[in-house]
Protein backbone atom coordinates (compact mmCIF):
# COMPACT_ATOMS: atom_id res chain seq x y z
CA UNK A 1 0.00 0.00 0.00
CA UNK A 2 2.93 2.35 -0.53
CA UNK A 3 1.33 5.15 -2.87
CA UNK A 4 2.93 8.27 -4.19
CA UNK A 5 1.16 10.18 -1.45
CA UNK A 6 2.35 8.48 1.35
CA UNK A 7 5.82 9.23 3.36
CA UNK A 8 8.66 7.19 2.53
CA UNK A 9 10.83 6.17 5.11
CA UNK A 10 13.79 8.35 5.59
CA UNK A 11 16.86 5.81 5.39
CA UNK A 12 15.35 4.04 2.82
CA UNK A 13 15.97 7.15 0.72
CA UNK A 14 18.93 8.84 1.63
CA UNK A 15 20.91 9.51 -1.15
CA UNK A 16 17.84 11.55 -2.40
CA UNK A 17 17.46 14.02 0.97
CA UNK A 18 21.35 14.02 1.50
CA UNK A 19 21.55 15.70 -2.11
CA UNK A 20 18.69 18.19 -0.73
CA UNK A 21 20.67 18.87 2.51
CA UNK A 22 24.57 19.10 0.50
CA UNK A 23 22.65 21.67 -2.02
CA UNK A 24 21.75 24.06 0.55
CA UNK A 25 23.72 26.68 1.82
CA UNK A 26 22.00 27.17 5.41
CA UNK A 27 19.72 24.43 6.75
CA UNK A 28 16.86 25.28 9.86
CA UNK A 29 16.31 22.07 11.87
CA UNK A 30 12.95 22.38 13.65
CA UNK A 31 12.69 19.38 16.39
CA UNK A 32 9.42 18.48 18.32
CA UNK A 33 10.65 17.42 22.05
CA UNK A 34 8.43 14.85 23.58
CA UNK A 35 8.05 11.74 21.62
CA UNK A 36 10.37 13.46 19.10
CA UNK A 37 13.76 13.79 21.29
CA UNK A 38 12.77 12.18 24.19
CA UNK A 39 10.49 8.86 24.38
CA UNK A 40 7.09 9.59 26.23
CA UNK A 41 6.99 9.08 29.57
CA UNK A 42 4.73 8.78 32.08
CA UNK A 43 5.62 11.77 34.05
CA UNK A 44 6.36 15.10 32.01
CA UNK A 45 8.79 16.01 34.16
CA UNK A 46 11.49 12.44 33.63
CA UNK A 47 11.47 12.97 29.41
CA UNK A 48 15.07 13.70 30.47
CA UNK A 49 17.08 14.82 27.01
CA UNK A 50 19.98 11.95 26.43
CA UNK A 51 23.15 13.22 27.22
CA UNK A 52 23.97 11.98 23.65
CA UNK A 53 21.32 13.46 21.79
CA UNK A 54 22.23 16.66 23.37
CA UNK A 55 25.51 16.57 22.33
CA UNK A 56 24.01 16.23 18.95
CA UNK A 57 22.25 18.91 18.66
CA UNK A 58 24.99 21.22 19.76
CA UNK A 59 27.34 19.89 17.43
CA UNK A 60 24.90 20.55 14.22
CA UNK A 61 23.79 23.96 16.14
CA UNK A 62 27.45 24.75 16.05
CA UNK A 63 27.60 24.41 12.01
CA UNK A 64 28.05 27.83 10.40
CA UNK A 65 25.40 26.27 8.08
CA UNK A 66 22.65 24.36 10.73
CA UNK A 67 20.54 26.95 12.96
CA UNK A 68 18.44 24.48 15.32
CA UNK A 69 15.05 25.22 16.86
CA UNK A 70 13.63 23.45 19.77
CA UNK A 71 9.73 23.84 19.20
CA UNK A 72 7.34 21.85 21.96
CA UNK A 73 3.88 22.63 23.12
CA UNK A 74 5.15 22.92 27.07
CA UNK A 75 5.97 26.31 28.65
CA UNK A 76 9.04 27.57 27.05
CA UNK A 77 10.47 27.79 30.44
CA UNK A 78 9.73 24.16 30.73
CA UNK A 79 11.30 23.10 27.30
CA UNK A 80 14.50 25.28 27.71
CA UNK A 81 15.20 23.78 30.95
CA UNK A 82 14.43 20.02 29.78
CA UNK A 83 16.73 20.95 27.09
CA UNK A 84 19.08 22.50 28.48
CA UNK A 85 20.92 23.86 25.26
CA UNK A 86 22.47 27.16 25.05
CA UNK A 87 22.03 29.25 21.89
CA UNK A 88 19.56 27.04 20.16
CA UNK A 89 16.25 28.44 19.19
CA UNK A 90 13.56 27.38 21.44
CA UNK A 91 9.15 27.87 21.30
CA UNK A 92 7.08 26.80 23.80
CA UNK A 93 3.03 26.26 24.16
CA UNK A 94 3.23 25.11 20.21
CA UNK A 95 4.90 28.56 19.46
CA UNK A 96 2.77 30.88 21.17
CA UNK A 97 6.33 31.86 23.21
CA UNK A 98 9.01 32.26 21.02
CA UNK A 99 12.58 32.83 22.18
CA UNK A 100 15.84 33.64 19.88
CA UNK A 101 19.09 34.74 21.66
CA UNK A 102 18.23 37.51 24.09
CA UNK A 103 14.73 38.49 22.28
CA UNK A 104 11.51 36.70 23.54
CA UNK A 105 8.02 37.28 21.54
CA UNK A 106 4.53 36.26 23.03
CA UNK A 107 1.34 37.08 20.73
CA UNK A 108 -0.43 39.40 21.81
CA UNK A 109 -4.02 37.38 22.60
CA UNK A 110 -1.70 35.82 25.85
CA UNK A 111 -2.24 38.13 28.32
CA UNK A 112 -5.70 39.08 28.29
CA UNK A 113 -6.56 35.00 28.35
CA UNK A 114 -4.20 34.58 31.18
CA UNK A 115 -7.03 35.40 33.98
CA UNK A 116 -9.50 33.15 32.56
CA UNK A 117 -7.51 30.46 32.32
CA UNK A 118 -6.70 30.68 36.10
CA UNK A 119 -10.35 30.46 37.12
CA UNK A 120 -10.63 27.63 34.65
CA UNK A 121 -7.76 26.04 35.93
CA UNK A 122 -9.95 25.62 39.36
CA UNK A 123 -12.47 24.55 37.94
CA UNK A 124 -10.62 21.62 36.15
CA UNK A 125 -8.90 21.49 39.47
CA UNK A 126 -12.08 20.84 41.55
CA UNK A 127 -13.87 18.62 39.08
CA UNK A 128 -10.84 16.21 38.47
CA UNK A 129 -9.72 15.86 42.19
CA UNK A 130 -10.94 12.56 42.57
CA UNK A 131 -9.85 11.09 39.29
CA UNK A 132 -6.72 9.39 40.05
CA UNK A 133 -3.85 10.50 37.65
CA UNK A 134 -5.63 13.40 36.32
CA UNK A 135 -3.37 16.70 36.15
CA UNK A 136 -3.46 19.81 35.18
CA UNK A 137 -0.69 21.99 34.01
CA UNK A 138 -0.35 25.49 34.15
CA UNK A 139 1.69 26.64 31.01
CA UNK A 140 1.40 30.29 31.28
CA UNK A 141 -0.51 30.94 28.09
CA UNK A 142 -2.34 27.72 28.08
CA UNK A 143 -3.51 24.86 30.26
CA UNK A 144 -2.94 21.06 29.95
CA UNK A 145 -4.79 17.91 31.44
CA UNK A 146 -2.79 15.29 30.94
CA UNK A 147 -4.61 11.92 31.59
CA UNK A 148 -1.65 8.84 30.80
CA UNK A 149 -1.40 8.26 34.68
CA UNK A 150 -5.84 7.51 34.75
CA UNK A 151 -6.83 3.96 34.38
CA UNK A 152 -8.23 3.34 31.08
CA UNK A 153 -11.76 3.04 31.98
CA UNK A 154 -11.68 6.35 33.79
CA UNK A 155 -10.12 8.24 30.41
CA UNK A 156 -13.71 9.03 29.04
CA UNK A 157 -14.77 10.64 32.52
CA UNK A 158 -11.87 13.22 31.99
CA UNK A 159 -12.95 14.21 28.48
CA UNK A 160 -16.29 14.72 29.02
CA UNK A 161 -15.52 16.88 32.23
CA UNK A 162 -12.91 18.92 30.65
CA UNK A 163 -15.25 19.58 27.40
CA UNK A 164 -18.23 20.54 29.70
CA UNK A 165 -16.40 23.06 31.64
CA UNK A 166 -15.13 24.38 27.83
CA UNK A 167 -17.99 24.09 26.05
CA UNK A 168 -19.32 27.94 26.76
CA UNK A 169 -15.90 29.45 26.27
CA UNK A 170 -15.28 27.62 23.21
CA UNK A 171 -18.99 28.81 22.11
CA UNK A 172 -17.59 32.53 23.14
CA UNK A 173 -14.86 32.22 20.99
CA UNK A 174 -12.56 33.18 24.20
CA UNK A 175 -10.76 29.99 24.27
CA UNK A 176 -9.70 27.02 22.32
CA UNK A 177 -9.11 23.14 22.88
CA UNK A 178 -6.71 20.70 21.34
CA UNK A 179 -5.61 17.38 21.99
CA UNK A 180 -2.25 15.33 21.74
CA UNK A 181 -1.37 12.32 23.13
CA UNK A 182 -2.74 11.81 26.57
CA UNK A 183 -3.30 15.65 27.14
CA UNK A 184 -5.93 18.18 26.53
CA UNK A 185 -4.79 21.58 26.08
CA UNK A 186 -6.51 24.83 26.46
CA UNK A 187 -5.51 28.23 24.82
CA UNK A 188 -6.81 31.41 23.49
CA UNK A 189 -8.70 31.38 20.22
CA UNK A 190 -5.67 32.94 18.06
CA UNK A 191 -4.97 31.68 14.83
CA UNK A 192 -1.45 30.24 15.25
CA UNK A 193 -0.10 27.02 15.98
CA UNK A 194 3.33 25.33 15.14
CA UNK A 195 3.06 25.99 11.55
CA UNK A 196 2.42 29.78 12.24
CA UNK A 197 5.52 29.53 14.48
CA UNK A 198 8.14 28.21 12.45
CA UNK A 199 7.22 30.74 9.52
CA UNK A 200 7.91 33.37 11.77
CA UNK A 201 10.95 31.84 12.93
CA UNK A 202 12.24 30.89 9.49
CA UNK A 203 11.09 35.03 9.15
CA UNK A 204 13.07 35.84 5.18
CA UNK A 205 15.96 33.53 5.43
CA UNK A 206 16.35 31.42 2.71
CA UNK A 207 17.54 28.33 4.92
CA UNK A 208 15.91 25.34 3.93
CA UNK A 209 13.69 23.67 6.86
CA UNK A 210 13.62 20.32 7.84
CA UNK A 211 11.12 19.49 10.65
CA UNK A 212 10.95 16.54 12.98
CA UNK A 213 7.88 15.63 15.40
CA UNK A 214 5.48 13.10 16.16
CA UNK A 215 2.15 14.52 17.07
CA UNK A 216 -1.12 16.14 15.73
CA UNK A 217 -0.14 19.45 16.20
CA UNK A 218 3.40 19.03 14.58
CA UNK A 219 0.83 18.46 10.92
CA UNK A 220 0.52 22.14 11.23
CA UNK A 221 4.09 22.82 10.50
CA UNK A 222 4.48 19.76 7.78
CA UNK A 223 2.27 21.67 6.02
CA UNK A 224 3.62 24.97 6.33
CA UNK A 225 6.74 24.27 5.01
CA UNK A 226 5.24 21.90 2.49
CA UNK A 227 6.95 22.30 -0.85
CA UNK A 228 9.59 24.40 0.43
CA UNK A 229 11.30 21.71 3.43
CA UNK A 230 11.57 18.73 4.34
CA UNK A 231 8.75 16.91 6.99
CA UNK A 232 9.53 14.02 8.84
CA UNK A 233 7.43 12.56 10.88
CA UNK A 234 8.06 9.72 13.85
CA UNK A 235 6.02 7.05 14.44
CA UNK A 236 4.16 4.43 12.33
CA UNK A 237 2.94 6.22 9.18
CA UNK A 238 -0.33 7.27 9.48
CA UNK A 239 -3.40 7.89 6.69
CA UNK A 240 -4.27 11.53 8.18
CA UNK A 241 -0.63 12.50 8.69
CA UNK A 242 1.05 13.79 5.74
CA UNK A 243 4.80 14.51 5.63
CA UNK A 244 7.21 13.75 3.33
CA UNK A 245 9.54 11.18 5.33
CA UNK A 246 9.06 9.37 8.81
CA UNK A 247 11.35 7.71 11.46
CA UNK A 248 10.02 4.81 13.43
CA UNK A 249 11.24 5.78 16.93
CA UNK A 250 13.21 8.29 19.21
CA UNK A 251 16.23 6.09 18.37
CA UNK A 252 15.96 6.82 15.07
CA UNK A 253 16.18 10.00 15.45
CA UNK A 254 18.99 10.14 17.45
CA UNK A 255 20.67 8.10 14.23
CA UNK A 256 19.15 10.53 11.76
CA UNK A 257 20.60 13.34 13.39
CA UNK A 258 24.02 12.04 13.68
CA UNK A 259 24.18 11.18 9.74
CA UNK A 260 22.70 14.53 9.17
CA UNK A 261 25.71 15.72 10.70
CA UNK A 262 27.93 13.59 8.75
CA UNK A 263 27.07 15.20 5.05
CA UNK A 264 28.70 18.72 6.70
MG1 LIG B 1 5.75 15.48 20.41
Amino acid sequence: MNSKNNMKYIFSHWEKFSLKIKSSRQVFLFLDYDGTLTPIVSRPKDARLPISVKKIIKELNSSPRFTVAIISGRSLRDVRKMAGIRNIVYAGNHGLEIERGSGKMRKPAVSYSRPLLKSIKLYLDAALQDIEGAQVEDKGPTLSVHFRRVSPESRARVKIIFHDILRPYIASRRLKVTSGKMVMEVRPAVDWHKGKAVLAILGASKALPVYIGDDVTDTDAFLAIKGKGVSIFVGKPKKNIKADYYLKDTKEVELFLKQLFNLL
